[in-house]
C-alpha cells in the first residue's frame, strides 16, 4: 500500500516522519495538534514506535508546503533522535511505500 504520510497532517505546514529498520517500517508520524500542543512529526513517530525496535533505526523526515521542502528536526526532536540513536535522512518527493 502506498501512503502519503504528510497528507495526514491537518496543518498547513505538513511534516511527516517515518521510522524504519532492517525489518521494515517501525512507525510513522506527522505533525499535529494534540491536547492543544503542537506535536512534531518526529516526536509523534517516536511515540508510536515499538521501543525495542527504535534504537539504531533510521528516521526519514519529509516536509511539504505547496512543494516539498526539507524539514530539519528542531532542538527538542533532535534530542529525542539522539536519545534513541536514530539515523536521520531527508525525503524530497515521491510517496513513501509502506506495508
Ligand atoms: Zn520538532
Amino acid at each position: 500500500m502506498t501512503m502519503d504520510i504528510t497528507s495526514r497532517s491537518p496543518c498547513e505546514y505538513k511534516v511527516g516522519a517515518l521510522i524504519h529498520d532492517k525489518k521494515g517500517v517501525v512507525a510513522v508520524g506527522w505533525n499535529n495538534a494534540w491536547h492543544g500542543l503542537g506535536i512534531h512529526a518526529e516526536a509523534h513517530a517516536v511515540m508510536r514506535s515499538n521501543r525495542a525496535r527504535l534504537r539504531g533505526a533510521t528516521i526519514t523526515i519529509a516536509g511539504r508546503r505547496c512543494g516539498w521542502i526539507y524539514s530539519r528536526p528542531c532542538e527538542a526532536c533532535q534530542a529525542l533522535i539522539d536519545k534513541w540513536g536514530l539515523n536521520v535522512e531527508f525525503y524530497d518527493g515521491q510517496q513513501w511505500m509502506i506495508g
